[in-house]
């Protein structure tokens, strides 16, 4: 909801008072002056009016997850094990996945219960970088870079990719930064150029890159810092 309505909702608060109190510095959004009556305000977010809290912060959960292979990126399966079982029993039930990885790929999953935020690093709009260690059953070839970074053309769909950067690591290795989140976007772009990914591991999600001191099916909450970064 915007901050204007929400102060112009409150008992006796009318919309040019809300405006005045804006314009006033009185209104304050997680401890900051926030003068902006546009402002979208969700649930996870603390406002007060000189010294009355407005609104409480309900408890958002940030987390980055380091998945291991073998695990689905779903909330329950008869078949297989699903990453929310990794996590702490008593968090479960309010997580979602913001983005998904297939079971056979490893490295950065995050999971949260704030939509608008999860909806920010997943949006199709969205320009945030999804970084790939690829490992292929082939040489990389020299043309790869080049038609990825002219986009490639997924017939299921009927339209090209965005363009992607293709960094070389060795004769079998590269990382990968797409802009977008198709099924099996990576695989089968190598199989569009005549390859095979044996193995992908996502590094990075925009501004959010895997804590390389979290070992496979280890989690840990996202700094402050790490939550804001993702605009
Ligand atoms: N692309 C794929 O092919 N698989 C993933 O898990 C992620 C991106």
């Amino acid at each position: 909801m915007r901050l204007d309505r929400l102060l112009s909702n409150q008992n006796g608060i009318s919309r040019q008072t809300a405006r005045d109190l804006l314009h006033q510095g009185r209104v304050r959004v997680d401890d900051q002056i926030c003068r902006d009556g546009l402002k979208a305000i969700s649930s996870f977010m603390q406002v007060t009016l000189d010294h009355d809290c407005l609104q409480v912060a309900k408890p958002g959960y940030y987390l980055m997850l380091h998945k291991p292979a073998g695990y689905l990126s779903a909330t329950q399966d008869p078949q297989h094990p699903t990453v929310l079982e990794l996590m702490p029993a008593e968090l479960r039930e309010h997580l979602h996945l913001a983005g998904r990885l297939d079971r056979s790929t490893t490295g950065l999953l995050l999971l949260t219960n704030d939509g608008l935020w999860s909806r920010r690093l997943t949006a199709p709009g969205s320009d945030l970088a999804k970084v790939y260690r690829v490992t292929t059953s082939e040489p990389i070839s020299p043309e790869a870079a080049a038609r990825f970074a002219d986009g490639i053309f997924l017939a299921r769909e009927n339209l090209y990719t965005r363009p992607a950067a293709l960094q070389l690591l060795g004769p079998c290795q590269a990382l990968l930064s797409i802009y977008e989140g198709r099924h099996h976007q990576v695989k089968r772009m190598f199989h569009a150029v005549g390859n095979r990914v044996c193995a992908l591991h996502r590094e990075r999600m925009g501004p959010l890159q895997l804590d390389p001191a979290l070992a496979p099916g280890d989690f840990r909450p996202l700094s402050s810092r790490e939550i804001h970064a993702v605009q």
